[in-house]
């Protein structure tokens, strides 16, 4: 199984400027194949040339112009072969891409690739051999860059700010890739392990998960734990501050001006303050993402500590009843969807187990008696009594739906789910930006 580590890098200016210029040559490579292999699709198109055909359409075959572009440009010997490979590679790649959509090879079509500014986007420094050019020792990664014009191998070491995390082993490691966003330097390692095969240990604690609006998730648990998982509020502050930011850089817009290349191509080139208000929007987002990503996770591997098991129901709330305002500021749809990966992922780590329940009718179903309300309990009404007169039971709404969730969870997993299962305390987790802070209700 493939997963990636990533692990911010401690940088200094010199080595700054370094990884930014080992970048630079790469990107400008990147563009001086695509410049190549425009002129390749004029000729292939007039000519049919087989040989034109095989540099321009195979995985290698621009990966193959790169020793003669190496004795034209001398400067290119500066970075590490495979960081040039690999630009190489993914404008293959990208043109292979392309030309799938054309045949209808992939469901959707993409453009031709475009040149990359590099100032806009970093262009990453992919190692894409085990342990060939770079070398981590406890924090410290070696990496190989190029020669320098005496034939020397030059040399640069990062320390990465945090060890790897436990469950990587160096072996693990297949991939190693330098990425910039911000301002802030990081590693990616692509890890491949096998997972420990033989049956997970039959679960006897077991917490089935309702995804709704009006918190993140309602869970009930096997131990009587009923928990309320509140929406994640910091991304609303990230929500305005990018929509001030936006709205701040593309004001700024009007200010971009022409500019016409000496071989007749013109671009828009922005104005410094765009670049700046770009820059810190880029920062804000890259937050963001940073703060969702250890949401998820915090969240996964807390529920994985109590519980053997986790069930989630497999309904994603969307619009319904919900303003367009409250739907994007929780983004539920995605984050649901990307909470049900990291579960899983979670459970396979951790040989645990992860399944989806079927959500249909669990809301409008009572869990004591199995009334079904025929016309649905609408989403504004929190808590409501079963009608069945022998019944009567009151109910939480969610709680309900989460009961339901658990038989279903229970189901699944083949384990008897008969019985009264009494929740017998509430609570509420919610995500500070560190960690889960828990209060009773
Ligand atoms: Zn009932």
């Amino acid at each position: 199984m493939r997963s990636a580590v990533k692990i911010a890098l401690e940088v200094t200016e010199g080595q700054a400027t370094l990884l930014d210029s080992q970048s630079k040559i790469a990107n400008w490579l990147y563009n001086q194949l695509l410049e190549r292999a425009n002129g390749l699709r004029q000729q292939y198109r007039q000519s049919q040339d087989k040989q034109v055909g095989k540099t321009l359409y195979t995985e290698r075959g621009l990966r193959d112009l790169l020793p003669s572009l190496k004795a034209q440009y001398p400067f290119l010997k500066t970075v590490y072969s495979s960081v040039l490979k690999n630009a190489a590679l993914r404008l293959s790649k990208a043109i292979r891409d392309y030309q799938d959509g054309r045949h209808g090879r992939r469901a959707k079509a993409v453009n031709w690739p475009k040149f990359r500014t590099w100032k806009r986007r970093w262009f990453s420094l992919q190692y894409d051999e085990p342990h060939k050019g770079y070398a981590l020792c406890g924090r410290s990664l070696t990496l190989s860059l190029g020669k320098d014009a005496a034939g020397k191998q030059l040399q640069l070491v990062l320390e990465l700010v945090e060890a790897l995390p436990s469950w990587v082993n160096l072996e693990h490691i297949r991939q190693c890739r330098i990425v910039k966003e911000g301002h802030l330097y990081s590693v990616v390692f692509t890890v491949e392990r096998t997972l420990p095969n033989g049956k997970p240990l039959s679960p006897t604690k077991i917490v089935a998960l309702d995804p709704n609006h009006k918190n993140f998730a309602y869970a009930v648990g096997s131990d009587g734990q009923a928990i309320e998982i509140q929406n994640p509020y910091f991304l609303k502050g990230f929500d305005k501050r990018i929509d001030v930011l936006k709205s701040k850089r593309d004001r700024c817009k009007k200010k971009s001006r022409l500019i016409t290349r000496r071989d007749g191509s013109r671009f828009w080139l922005p104005s410094r303050r765009w670049l700046m208000l770009n820059a810190r929007l880029q920062d804000v987002y890259r937050k963001r993402r940073e703060q969702t990503k250890q949401f998820l996770y915090t969240l996964a591997n807390r529920l994985y500590h109590d519980y053997d098991a986790i069930g989630v129901g497999d309904y994603v709330p969307h619009g319904g009843g919900i303003t367009r305002k409250m739907r994007r500021s929780m983004n539920n749809q995605s984050l649901n969807r990307r909470f049900k990966q990291v579960l899983s992922w979670v459970a396979l780590r951790s040989g645990k187990t992860y399944l989806e329940w079927e959500e249909g009718g669990s809301t409008r179903t009572c869990h004591e008696c199995g009334y079904v309300v025929a016309e649905g309990i609408p989403v504004e009404v929190r808590e409501w009594n079963c009608p069945a007169p022998l019944c009567q039971c009151h109910h939480l709404r969610d709680e309900n739906a989460a009961r339901n969730g658990l038989t279903r969870t229970l189901k699944g997993l083949g384990l008897p789910c008969s019985g009264r299962r009494e929740v017998s305390s509430r609570r509420a987790w919610r995500f500070n930006g560190l960690g889960l802070t828990s209060g009773g209700r």
